[in-house]
């Protein structure tokens, strides 16, 4: 899981990412409005943290930007204490919750993890396409015609999970560096290329008819032409 954080309190954000850290998110963080709002756009990241008062951009311009492209990820707005008015704005922003500084770490984390679901919008745990499941927990691939299944290592599930969560697109090289990756891992494209070719194995394994196509010069996209 990716999480994005723009927060310009350099102790605030220095805390948050550490608390992430430890719980094995992946985090990416970001001190002033423009860049943060670059980073939003890149549309790789499955919760959004964004404090309100920033340099540059707020973060209701933000979140409002983001919703009007289209971008989807839950937002959790960080607000200052007796700010009551920033709660309404969040929400008509199109932030998806808030929570007033300062916060318990713990509250902080149950809210992600309740966004986090929600993003995936997976009640029952289990990602589809075609003629493929994914277990969102036990990290299974299964395919539905046959039963079959196998265990995926945790970058082939996140590819698998990145390309049906964004069906019917392609997604470029890039994408899925950065998704999978991050912005300043060592992670050479050649990466990407080697892990598709681990995933497409698994897939036939369970004689899936959906496969990970390359489309030329663009990316990659899942196709299922027969189920
Ligand atoms: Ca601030």
């Amino acid at each position: 899981m990716r999480i994005l954080l723009v927060e310009d309190e350099e102790r605030m954000a220095q805390a948050l990412c550490e608390i992430l850290r430890l719980e094995k998110y992946e985090v990416d963080c970001y001190r002033d409005g423009i860049s943060g709002l670059d980073a939003v756009e890149s549309d790789v990241y499955d919760v959004i943290i964004l404090d309100v008062m920033l340099p540059g951009l707020d973060g209701f311009t933000i979140a409002k930007k983001a919703r009007k492209q289209g971008i989807r990820t839950p937002i959790l707005m960080l607000t200052a204490k007796g700010e009551l008015d920033d709660k309404v704005t969040g929400l008509d922003s199109g932030a998806d919750d808030y929570l007033t500084k300062p916060f318990m770490t713990k509250e902080l984390l149950a809210r992600l993890r309740a966004l986090l679901r929600r993003g995936m919008n997976t009640p029952d745990g289990v990602l589809s396409f075609g003629d493929i499941q994914l277990d969102t927990n036990t990290f299974t691939l299964c395919c539905i015609t046959n039963g079959q299944n196998v265990k995926l290592s945790e970058k082939e599930y996140r590819i698998l999970e990145y390309l049906t969560a964004n069906q019917g697109q392609v997604l470029t090289r890039e994408q899925f560096a950065v998704k999978i990756w991050g912005f300043d891992s060592d992670a050479e494209y050649n990466n990407v290329e080697v892990y598709m070719s681990f995933t497409r194995k698994k897939l036939n394994f369970v004689g899936a008819k959906t496969e990970i196509k390359a489309v030329r010069g663009l990316g990659y996209e899942l196709r299922c032409s027969d189920v």
